[in-house]
């Protein structure tokens, strides 16, 4: 069924429109790609989706409860996480204690009871270190748990971003553009690891601008261009779509003349 309802998302900021009536539909336990060329409005969609953004029309529902309107950290707690195009982690904090901070929103006492709190607080506590130790075990950081996270490579703190996220047990994952700056392997490995996070029931949607990338690992693609939905469907389907290709060759040609 019907995980997450987008409909005629604008989003406008002074004359640029950087959504422009998007609507789309992501259905549970699915892997789904949002792929365009750079500027095309795919982290502003993601910025909608989290709550960051207030966008000039449209609705967003999550099994049918409106999300629109309500804060980030409300619409973490029912259920929707992400990671971010720029890394943002506690860099001189163990990457255990990163990934704790995520699961904290789910706490009754916030991390600032976990800091300071009872006994109570404290089992609380512990089961959130279990949990942070399986989500590290899930992206394969089990490891590192003790290290500061700014000792860890570029393509481990991307992996530790995901742990975060999955330690705020979200139906939703949204990861913007979590292979940037990976060399070939890393990146195959972390579209296994979308792919195995799917098979544990998590619903994926993953910005990329990289069109190969996607093909392996999403259920369904949507495709941006200035703020618009050019192109959706089955990963083959959406590679061979003349709108697409004309999108890429576009600003592919655009990026070489201004070089
Ligand atoms: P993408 O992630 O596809 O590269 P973005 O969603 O980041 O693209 O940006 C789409 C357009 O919206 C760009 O022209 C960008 O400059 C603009 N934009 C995004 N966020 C803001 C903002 N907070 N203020 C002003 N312009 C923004
Ligand atoms: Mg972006």
């Amino acid at each position: 069924g019907t995980l997450l309802q987008v409909s005629g998302i604008t989003q406008r900021f002074g004359g640029l429109v950087a959504l422009d009536d998007v609507s789309l539909t992501v259905q549970r336990g699915t892997v789904h790609a949002v792929i365009g060329p750079n500027g095309s409005g795919k982290t502003t969609l993601l910025n909608v989706l989290s709550g960051a953004y207030r966008p000039q029309a449209g609705s967003v529902q999550l099994l049918g409860h409106e999300l629109m309107g309500r804060r980030p950290s409300a619409i973490a707690v029912a259920g929707l996480s992400r990671t971010f195009q720029n890394i943002r982690l506690y860099k001189s904090m163990t990457v255990l204690d990163n990934v704790m901070v995520g699961g904290a929103c789910r706490t009754r006492g916030g991390l600032w009871g976990i800091l300071f709190g009872s006994k109570k607080r404290r089992q609380e506590e512990d089961t959130l270190r279990a949990e942070a130790r399986q989500a590290l075990a899930f992206v394969g950081l089990a490891d590192l748990a003790e290290r500061p996270a700014a000792s860890l490579a570029y393509a481990q703190q991307r992996l530790l971003e995901i742990a975060r996220a999955l330690a705020t047990k979200p139906q939703l994952l949204l990861l913007d553009e979590p292979a940037a700056g990976m060399n070939p392997q890393e990146a195959a490995l972390l579209m296994q690891t979308i792919r195995r996070l799917r098979d544990r029931g998590i619903t994926v949607i993953f910005v990329e601008h990289n069109v190969k990338l996607v093909m392996g690992v999403s259920d369904r693609v949507t495709v941006l261009d200035f703020g618009r939905k050019i192109a959706e469907g089955k990963p083959s389907e959406v590679q061979q779509s003349p709108a697409v290709i004309a999108a890429y060759l576009g600003r592919a040609r655009a990026e070489a003349s201004h070089a």
